[in-house]
């Protein structure tokens, strides 16, 4: 199964804080989660970004 290691990015200030692993068979698109950001302080939305 080709598991991709993607970053997940906060919509508003741009950094990049987390990273996972998706899917690409299963999520094709760009998915994007509701996270912590350390530096908005606050969760955004994260989306993904290679
Ligand atoms: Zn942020």
């Amino acid at each position: 199964m080709p598991r991709e290691i993607i970053h997940l990015a906060c919509t508003e200030c741009k950094n990049k804080n987390y990273t996972t692993t998706k899917n690409k068979r299963l999520h094709p698109d760009r998915v994007v989660y509701k996270k912590y950001c350390k530096f908005c302080k606050k969760h955004t939305d994260h989306k993904e970004v290679r």
